[in-house]
């Protein structure tokens, strides 16, 4: 079928002046609307075909179709030369690519790093897992409960105004103000022999200062099974501080101390990791505090349902924060969220 009609004859030459001026892919998709979208050009003269009689329409309607045929092989043939013409020009950049050519502004662009709190827990989870202990975590809003009375330390208990405790507006529940909460969980929860470590954020209302926050981590471990004595703690401490440190000659100090849920409770201490002779670190001491630890409290076994006369178990915690003030020097605690970019980019 052949066009003969002079209209569209006139519209196909309008069209074929209009095509040759496009230069873009904008261009060309803004062609292929007036012509051939929905109100294009093409659906207006198909519109007119309906009023028109029975022999018009048979002259007139191929016409239409073979003219539609025709701006749309025109149109995908132009659009084929674009598509060609970038894939060539992309590939002319990749032939003249420089790959010594310096950049400057990459080196500006803004890059992350990971908080010391995740450097220390991923240290601190290595050496856990490779004795053997698994990864337990708990609420951070906790119940009284789990956080004072199964650790033995009950309402009037004198233990309770060392940890100064934000207390919800729902009666009995707390921001956990230690993690030996998720010991319990965990002693509930699971038979011994039990192997678990807990690292988390734990809460406490006091006055902020450069050693002091509201908020802080620890990391607390806990083994239980038959006949734990001091001697599994001792060589779990010795293991776990020079895992820690990094350091195969540290040596552990263990000094008695009070924890409601523990007894005997002993502070750790030890030898100071950077010096020999005594350093202002340590004190002049040559030791450096590293936390808490014991062997689990008969009644705090009792209360997990656990028969202390069958188990017996000890645990030790750590902070993290005055881990990370030792290792990398920090001077303020506050610094740890404080959110400040400088700080974070030294990590
Ligand atoms: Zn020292």
């Amino acid at each position: 079928m052949k066009i003969i009609d002079q209209s569209l004859l006139q519209l196909l030459e309008t069209w074929r002046n209009e095509l040759v001026q496009a230069n873009t892919d904008q261009q060309l998709e803004a062609l292929r609307i007036t012509y051939l979208g929905r109100n294009g050009r093409i659906n207006e003269l198909m519109a007119q075909l309906k009023t028109m009689p029975l022999e018009e329409k048979r002259a007139f309607g191929p016409q239409i179709q073979e003219l539609q045929q025709i701006i749309t092989q025109e149109l995908q043939a132009l659009q084929q030369t674009f598509i060609t013409q970038a894939f060539n020009q992309e590939l002319n950049k990749q032939k003249d690519f420089d790959v010594t050519a310096h950049v400057p502004s990459a080196l500006d662009k803004p890059s992350g790093s990971l908080h010391p709190y995740t450097h220390l827990i991923e240290r601190i989870e290595d050496i856990f897992t490779s004795m053997g202990f698994a990864y337990a975590k708990g609420p951070e809003v906790e119940t009284e409960w789990y956080n004072f009375e199964a650790l033995n330390i009950p309402a009037d208990h004198p233990a309770r105004d060392m940890q100064d405790t934000f207390w919800l507006t729902t009666p009995g529940l707390l921001l956990r103000t230690h993690t030996s909460s998720v010991q319990i969980h965990t002693m509930k929860n699971q038979q011994p022999p039990l192997a678990v470590f807990t690292p988390g954020r734990v809460f406490r209302h006091e006055a902020t200062d450069a050693t002091h926050d509201f908020m802080f981590m620890q990391c607390e471990g806990l083994l239980i099974d038959k006949n734990i004595s001091l001697t599994h703690l001792c060589s779990l401490l010795k293991v776990f501080m020079r895992g820690l440190f990094e350091k195969n000659d540290l040596s552990i100090r263990l000094r008695p101390s009070y924890f409601p849920f523990v007894e005997p409770g002993l502070e750790v201490d030890i030898s100071c990791i950077f010096c020999k002779t005594g350093c202002a670190l340590c004190k002049k001491t040559q030791w450096i505090e590293m936390g808490g630890s014991g062997l689990v409290h008969p009644a705090t076994l009792k209360a997990c349902g656990i028969d202390p006369a069958v188990y017996s178990g000890c645990a030790w915690g750590i902070g993290i924060e005055r881990l990370a003030m030792l290792l990398y020097g920090i001077n303020d605690i506050r610094l740890f969220h404080s959110g400040k970019i400088e700080f974070l980019k030294q990590f």
